[in-house]
């Protein structure tokens, strides 16, 4: 599952952050979801109570927050806001559109103990 392999590695990089920055526990995540990305929220979240159970980041609070994906349509040649991968230019209605942001995936902030 994609959103397993996602969630193991925000496992990682809280595990490396815990070292850097010298902290045991985490109470919550925000995570920062681009809507043209691949992943569900909902099974990221059903995921992330799995992988984080005996680690530091058992019991943690996650909050996932959509933001709108941004892309490039080459006919308008200007920047455009898009709902869903694969959607059309709003302006033209062209697919001439290159996703430009909007399609991953990142830790915003974090709570920490
Ligand atoms: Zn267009």
């Amino acid at each position: 599952m994609h959103e397993l392999a996602l969630t193991e590695s925000i496992l990682r990089i809280l595990e490396a952050e815990a070292d850097r920055q010298a902290f045991t526990r985490v109470r919550a995540v925000w995570l920062e979801l681009g809507a043209l990305s691949h992943a569900e929220p909902d099974a990221i979240r059903f995921c992330f109570d799995l992988v984080m159970k005996g680690t530091l980041a058992e019991g943690a609070r996650l909050d996932i927050l959509r933001t709108p994906g941004q892309g490039w349509c080459m006919a308008c040649a200007a920047e455009i806001t898009l709902g869903q991968r694969f959607d059309p230019c709003p302006l033209c209605g062209g697919h001439q559109v290159q996703v430009t942001s909007g399609d991953a995936m990142q830790i915003k902030e974090l709570e920490v103990a």
